[in-house]
């Protein structure tokens, strides 16, 4: 009998279209195994919404590999030790693994390749991060010739259905019980919620999916508008490897609607924010602007106080309804519609002159989708920091913005003590003179904000 292949999983829990499983499965009996391994990513461990979904996909797979008489061995600790002692227990000699470009995640690619032969595959991207380079073999740094380099590059690889079998190795190595992980919050259970929001697993990203393909053709028009449901909601499947981006391009075989090229386009941002991350690995933490941020963020050593502001933004609290539904459903769902999270990210940025970095924290904290590149790079985009083109100076109106974008139901959802209001008067009710009691006044007027944070943008360039 051969010897057993170790595939070790980490953001791929799925079981069709894994090149890493796929090729372990073809060359002998498979230890598939997961480690919850908090050290190595250090302050990037995974916060708790993150930890919520990793539960209940972990245990979706493991039930999939269980139908077929297959198992995930899970340990907690450091990867590359917990990696090496299991090829030690059971005489593995290969592992089979799909790469990863947080920068710790290439780090350990590295040292575990050292130890024992590591054998990568490009599995979770439309084309591998790193491929897609200038005339010159230089790496894009801006989305759009990245975008239009992708799109001449594609169509992706082919994709690869589930392993035909999955042998059993002699013995099975020990393994924890998820349960004894506590990635479930317990007292308080803040996550009801969001289980009532999401489905999760390799199944429902496939059932999404489905739904998805009859809606894709108003993508175009829709994906702005809070209030309606036309966006995929695929980026917590996506970003936890439960369907591939190669799957979802090729289930969309007629691909000359609108929706479809521009659904095409996020998903190249994907890819995009992968490629930044492989050349600024700090890049969620680390401004690439020559700005003096000293003088552009108020600074609490400063003198400035602005725990309460980042409190009420986080509990959405500022006055500001577009905002406010956006942080709520946040907290409710663990996600945010894409372009509130713009709305919510610019406000905290420029109307509140608070660094993104404490932004982006909370979004990792909080968002099931919580993912190092997309995330930085977003925030980045946002707040004009990064190597891409967006301005600081360009400051998003919150109050037209939900106006505009016919964000009224979209409120009413989130934020109930607005309920009542009309749609002429929710999207600024201070205004209108009809502020509810318990919702908060304005922390900072529009107009005000705005020419503070021009006025900082000003100081900060000297
Ligand atoms: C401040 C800020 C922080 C963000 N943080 C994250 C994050 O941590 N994780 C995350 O996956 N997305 C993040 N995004 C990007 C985007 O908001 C979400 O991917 C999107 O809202 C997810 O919803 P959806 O699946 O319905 O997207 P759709 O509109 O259906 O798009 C399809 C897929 O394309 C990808 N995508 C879409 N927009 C972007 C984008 N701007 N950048 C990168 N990929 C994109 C996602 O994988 C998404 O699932 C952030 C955006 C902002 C403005």
């Amino acid at each position: 009998m051969s010897s057993p292949q170790i595939v070790w999983l980490r953001r791929d829990l799925r079981m069709a279209d894994n090149p890493a499983l796929y090729a372990a499965a073809s060359q002998g009996p498979v230890i598939a195994v997961y480690i919850l391994d908090d050290e190595t990513a250090g302050d990037r461990a995974y916060g708790g919404a993150s930890r919520w979904w990793l539960h209940h996909s972990l245990n979706s797979l493991s039930r999939s590999f269980a139908k077929r008489n297959a198992k995930i061995i899970l340990r907690r600790g450091d990867a590359i030790e917990e990696l090496v002692k299991i090829a030690e227990e059971t005489g593995a000699e290969t592992i089979h693994a799909n790469r990863h470009y947080e920068p710790w995640w290439r780090k350990a690619q590295g040292q575990l390749a050292d130890k024992l032969d590591l054998q990568l595959y490009d599995g979770n991207y439309l084309l591998p991060p790193g491929y897609v380079t200038t005339g010159s073999g230089t790496p894009y740094k801006i989305y759009t010739p990245f975008s239009k380099a992708t799109l001449e590059q594609l169509p992706p690889r082919d994709e690869l259905p589930e392993p035909e079998t999955l042998s059993s190795p002699d013995k099975w190595p020990a393994s924890d019980n998820l349960e004894d992980w506590n990635l479930l919050p317990t007292s308080p259970n803040w996550a009801t919620s969001i289980a009532d929001f999401w489905d999760v697993g390799e199944d429902a990203a496939h059932e999404r999916l489905e739904w998805w393909a009859d809606e894709v053709g108003d993508y175009d028009d829709g994906r702005n508008l809070p209030s309606q449901d036309i966006t995929s909601q695929m980026s917590p499947h996506l970003h936890w490897g439960e369907i591939s981006p190669v799957q979802i391009y090729h289930r969309f075989k007629d691909k000359r609607s609108n929706g479809w090229q521009t659904y095409l386009k996020e998903l190249i941002w994907r890819d995009y924010a992968q490629n930044v991350i492989c050349q600024f690995p700090a890049y969620p933490k680390e401004s690439y602007r020559d700005y003096d941020e000293r003088t552009l963020w108020r600074n609490p050593n400063a003198g400035h106080l602005i725990e309460e502001d980042l409190r009420a933004w986080q509990r959405g609290q500022t006055g500001y309804p577009i905002v406010d539904a956006g942080m709520r459903q946040l907290w409710q769902t663990g996600w945010m519609h894409n372009r509130v999270r713009m709305i919510a990210a610019s406000f905290l940025v420029k109307h509140l002159l608070i660094d993104w970095r404490h932004g982006e924290r909370w979004f990792w904290d909080c968002l099931v989708d919580a993912d190092y590149g997309n995330n930085g790079v977003n925030w980045q985009w946002i707040s004009g920091t990064g190597v891409d083109s967006n301005m600081f100076s360009r400051i998003m109106a919150p109050l037209s913005q939900s106006e505009k974008f016919d964000a009224a139901a979209y409120v009413r959802e989130y934020v109930p003590e607005l309920a009542d209001l009309s749609d002429k008067v929710i999207h600024d009710p201070e205004a209108h003179d009809c502020l509810p009691e318990g919702y908060p006044a304005k922390i900072i007027g529009h107009r005000e904000a705005r020419e503070r944070a021009l006025e900082a943008y000003r100081q900060s360039k000297g």
